[in-house]
């Protein structure tokens, strides 16, 4: 078997950073030396970060991370691959390292839910009283989910606050359990919850990625496969059974492929096989496969007479399928 030669890791910490640009700049440079690739957030309330690098660059990383006593005892968890899982490496200053884009932000430092350990969070999500809401962005949990968890109709973790507003008696009287990729979106969230007048809140310590790692749990009652925002686009987290819950955008058939819609200015992620990519030319809808910057159109050379002939294989296509 070939061995791991990179890795990916995974990490925040909500702590107070004095001088946040500077912090980035110097940051940034220190990465670039050590060779790492990927993005990381930095603010005045702490930073966020997804990098991969060899083995000796992210030991090296993670050494050199834990001397500075803000974040000795960050928690960065690490999954092996045989690549890089970015093209460059981006360090940013922003206002928020998550943004929930609320007038009176969340300091999960001063209010958060209480924190479940993957063991824990299983035995709870069981329970009649408990209602699990998924903290992350709609095209995220259609890949996969924790099973029976609540749905949100959000895009950007930014919409989630008023889709609970209008949502709110899915939850009410209910015990609360919040879960995202690695725990920093349900830091801000489950506080924000509390602040909103819920009273029970519980997030899930170490999020997804730590539940799916977990000796106890592994990773069982996560249906389809976890979503990360890196080159791999999804990592495997039940480590005893393989749900499919994804769907191709299509055809509705079992899928977990996601593909960047052709229409730039769309770009929308669907879900969909090689074969139905190749039919519907990586395109989520008549509008994005006609569109003038269509991506596919032009990655394969098609003439307005090919864009035409493969119109027409759709609808007979369709016509055969009734979608
Ligand atoms: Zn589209």
């Amino acid at each position: 078997m070939q061995t791991a030669m990179y890795r990916v890791l995974l990490y925040y910490k909500y702590v107070r950073i004095d001088d946040p640009e500077q912090f980035t700049a110097e940051h940034l440079e220190f990465c670039r030396q050590l060779g790492l690739k990927g993005r990381v957030h930095i603010s005045a309330e702490g930073m966020n970060g997804t990098v991969s690098g060899t083995i000796e660059q992210t030991d090296a990383y993670m050494e050199k991370m834990k001397q500075d006593p803000r974040f000795e005892d960050m928690v960065f968890k690490i999954d092996e691959t045989d690549r890089h899982a970015f093209k460059k490496m981006f360090v940013r200053h922003r206002k928020e390292i998550v943004s929930l884009g609320l007038e009176d932000d969340v300091n999960p430092l001063q209010i958060t839910g209480n924190y479940l350990e993957p063991k824990e969070f299983m035995e709870h999500m069981q329970r009649e009283d408990t209602v699990v809401i998924d903290a992350r962005n709609d095209y995220e949990y259609d890949l996969g989910h924790f099973r029976g968890a609540i749905r949100p109709e959000i895009h950007a973790f930014r919409e989630l606050p008023d889709w609970i507003r209008e949502n709110k008696h899915m939850l009410e009287g209910k015990k609360i359990l919040t879960y995202c990729t690695g725990g920093i979106r349900c830091e801000k969230f489950s506080g924000w919850l509390l602040k909103e007048g819920f009273e029970d809140v519980s997030q899930l310590h170490g999020g997804i990625v730590t539940y799916g790692k977990d000796e106890h749990t592994k990773g069982q009652l996560w249906d389809g496969q976890c979503y990360v925002f890196d080159e791999r686009i999804s990592v495997p987290i039940n480590q005893m059974e393989h749900v499919v819950v994804g769907k191709d955008h299509f055809t509705g058939e079992p899928c977990e492929r996601y593909v960047n819609c052709a229409n730039p200015e769309c770009n929308k992620q669907i879900l969909c096989s090689e074969e139905n990519e190749e039919l519907y030319m990586r395109s989520c809808s008549h509008e994005c496969r006609v569109h003038s910057k269509n991506l596919y159109v032009r990655e394969h050379g098609l003439s307005p007479q090919d864009v035409e002939q493969r119109l027409q294989n759709i609808e007979a296509a369709q016509q055969h399928t009734a979608v």
